[in-house]
C-alpha cells in the first residue's frame, strides 16, 4: 500500500525546546529550555509515524513563535499553494501539510493560513505544551495525530485545522485558554469539530466556510492596533492610537460591545478616517446589534461607525481586517466580511 505523503514545516516552539547540555534539572538554577531539536529529529522520536505517512519534514525557522510575523505566514501559504497546485496538476505527490510551531501565536498562525488558503489537502497546525525534556511530553503524541490528521482526506473538507490533545479544532474557532494545561486550545463557541479516537481521525462537524482572501501584489502591511477596554479607564492608550498613524483599529469592548464615554470623542475621530472593528473581551459570543441603546453601547457605537466583528474574537479581528486591507478591501466590503 502507497502511503499518502505528508508535507512538515517546523518553525520552532516548546516542542523544539531543550535546556542546553550538562543543565542540571533544577527549575530555580536552569537557565531555561530553547528551541534545539529539528524537523527530522522530531518525527524520529516519534514512534510509528513512519507507517502513517511518507513524511517530507522541513526545518524552516528554530524560534519562539511570539517572534513568527506576517511575513513568515504568507511565505508559508505560498508554499503550501504552491505544493497543493503542483499535486493537483502535475502529478505532484502532496496529500496533506502538517505545520508545527509554538502555542504561544498558533491559533492566529492557524487563522490566518485559513483565510488565505483555499485547497482540497488537510492543513494541520500542532506544537505541544511540554517540551520533549517533561515528564509526558505532549509533542510526540501531537505530532502522530496532526499527520495522521493530514493523510486523511476527509479533514481537507474543514479548512485549517488545529490538532492538539487528541482534539480537533476549526482554525476559525480555536483559541489558546490556557498557559500550561495540555487542553489549552478550545474552541469557546462550537468546542472540538472532531476527536481522534484510537488513533484514528473523526470529523464530527464541517464549520461553514470562512472568508477566502487574496492579497494584492506588493500591498503593504497595515498597522492595524488592538485595544482592550477596562474598567475606570478614561481612554489615554485609545488617544495615542488616534494620533498615530494606523490605518485600523480593533477595540475589545466590554460584554457584547459597550465602551465608556470616555473612549467616544477619540472613536468619533477615527470612524471617518479608518475602519474600527467592535469586538468583545469576553472570548466569546457574538457582539450585539439591536439591544442596548445607551450612550456607548453597541447601538450607539454602530451609529457612530464602528463595525461589529461578530464572532470574530478581537486577535482574529486584527488578522482579519489587516489581511482586508492588503487585498484592497473597501469600508462596504469590510463590513459585509465581518457581518458574515
Ligand atoms: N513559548 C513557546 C512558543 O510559543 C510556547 C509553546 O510552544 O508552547 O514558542
Amino acid at each position: 500500500m502507497t502511503l499518502p505523503t505528508v508535507r512538515l514545516f517546523l518553525l520552532g516552539g516548546t516542542i523544539t525546546m531543550k535546556k542546553a547540555p550538562g543543565e542540571n534539572t533544577s527549575l530555580s538554577s536552569s537557565s531555561g529550555v530553547v528551541p534545539a531539536v529539528n524537523a527530522d529529529d522530531l518525527c524520529r522520536a516519534v514512534p510509528g509515524l513512519d507507517q502513517v505517512a511518507r513524511l517530507v519534514a522541513r526545518t524552516d525557522h528554530m524560534m519562539a513563535s511570539g517572534n513568527l510575523t506576517f511575513q513568515h505566514a504568507f511565505d508559508l501559504a505560498a508554499e503550501i499553494r504552491q505544493a497543493a497546485r503542483t499535486s493537483d496538476t502535475d502529478g505532484g505527490d502532496t496529500d496533506g501539510f502538517v505545520i508545527v510551531q509554538g502555542t504561544d501565536t498558533l491559533e492566529e498562525m492557524a487563522f490566518i493560513l485559513d483565510c488565505l488558503l483555499d485547497i482540497r489537502q488537510p492543513v494541520v497546525v500542532t506544537g505541544a505544551m511540554r517540551s520533549p525534556a517533561q515528564l509526558s511530553a505532549d509533542g510526540p503524541a501531537n505530532i502522530m495525530a496532526a499527520v495522521t490528521c493530514a493523510a486523511s482526506k476527509a479533514i481537507g473538507k474543514a479548512g485549517v485545522v488545529v490538532v492538539m490533545n487528541d482534539e480537533i479544532h476549526s482554525a476559525a474557532f480555536v483559541t489558546k485558554a490556557h498557559t500550561a494545561s495540555i487542553g489549552a486550545f478550545q474552541s469557546p463557541n462550537t468546542g472540538p469539530i472532531g476527536r481522534l479516537v484510537e488513533g484514528q481521525p473523526h470529523l464530527y462537524v464541517v464549520p461553514v466556510q470562512g472568508p477566502r482572501l487574496a492579497l494584492l501584489a506588493g500591498a503593504d502591511m497595515p498597522k492595524v492596533a488592538l485595544i482592550k477596554a477596562a474598567f475606570g479607564d478614561d481612554g489615554f492608550l485609545l488617544n495615542m492610537v488616534e494620533k498615530s498613524d494606523c490605518q485600523g483599529l480593533v477595540i475589545e469592548a466590554f460584554g457584547a460591545g459597550h465602551l465608556p464615554e470616555s473612549y467616544l470623542a477619540a472613536l468619533d475621530n477615527m470612524t471617518d478616517k479608518i475602519p474600527v472593528i467592535l469586538s468583545s473581551r469576553t472570548g466569546a459570543g457574538h457582539i450585539f446589534q439591536y439591544t442596548y441603546g445607551y450612550k456607548g453601547a453597541e447601538m450607539d457605537l454602530i451609529k457612530r461607525g464602528l463595525i461589529p466583528s461578530g464572532l470574530y474574537n478581537g486577535l482574529q479581528s486584527r488578522l482579519l481586517l489587516t489581511l482586508l486591507l492588503m487585498s484592497g478591501a473597501s469600508h462596504d466590503d469590510i463590513k459585509k466580511t465581518f457581518a458574515a
